[in-house]
């Protein structure tokens, strides 16, 4: 069984930011030596309906489809970032041994688990959270777990719509960042983010 440091369920804008937010921590802290990442998602995220007039610094008249590609291209960078199709249908366990399983059969194990699966349902079994009416939806019937800043328990996080950001994209992308960041400074014991400078002006 394929173990990582932190397992993300889902690669909407948020699951992905997580995901590249952690992984560009690699050569930043001691600590990233032994650390690697999966981004688990099933075929569909709401960026695939969109066209973007108001996402800064993408250009105007974008596909939401063009742009989760790019993103995803992007995320195949990073060597310790591994992007994985499947359902995931059953997750389980606590921190430093989260297990998830998929539709498909495979199994991977994580020290943290991070969801960030959308706002439509959360039908994934085994896991103890609160499903609650979505607090920022402008539709009925959305949802999202109960969290306290992205955290709903010791190595749990929830990112992007599931963690009841407005649906924006910069709103879900950026919920994702936060929560990459807090794990990250979990792992460093003080708070830390991930910048880069150029070398010359
Ligand atoms: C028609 C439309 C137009 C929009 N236009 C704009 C706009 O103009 N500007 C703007 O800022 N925002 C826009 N948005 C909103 C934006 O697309 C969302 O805010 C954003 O996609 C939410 O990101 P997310 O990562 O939280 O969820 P999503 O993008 O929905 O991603 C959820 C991910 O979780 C995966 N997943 C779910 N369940 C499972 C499971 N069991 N196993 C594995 N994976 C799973 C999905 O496959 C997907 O990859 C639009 C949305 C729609 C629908």
């Amino acid at each position: 069984m394929e173990k990582y440091s932190v397992i993300i369920i889902g690669g909407g804008p948020a699951g992905l930011t997580c995901g590249i937010t952690l992984a560009s921590a690699e050569g930043k802290f001691d600590f990233m030596a032994d650390k690697k990442f999966l981004v688990i998602y099933d075929e569909y995220s709401d960026l695939d309906k969109a066209l973007l007039n108001n996402v800064p610094a993408v250009e105007k008249g974008t596909k939401g489809k063009d742009l989760l590609e790019k993103i995803r291209k992007q995320a195949e960078t990073y060597p310790k970032l591994n992007l994985k199709k499947g359902k995931v249908v059953k997750a389980y366990g606590q921190k430093g041994n989260f297990t998830v399983e998929t539709a498909e059969g495979e199994r991977f194990t994580g020290e943290y688990l991070v969801i960030a699966t959308g706002f439509h349902k959360f039908e994934i079994e085994g896991l103890d959270v609160e499903v609650v009416p979505h607090r920022k939806s402008p539709r009925p019937n959305k949802i999202m777990i109960k969290n306290q800043d992205g955290r709903v328990r010791d190595g749990l996080f929830v990112a992007g719509l599931v963690a009841g950001a407005p649906t924006m994209y910069a709103s879900a992308s950026g919920s994702g960042a936060e929560v990459a960041c807090d794990i990250l400074s979990e792992w460093a014991g003080k708070t830390v983010v991930v910048h880069d400078v150029p070398d010359s002006d």
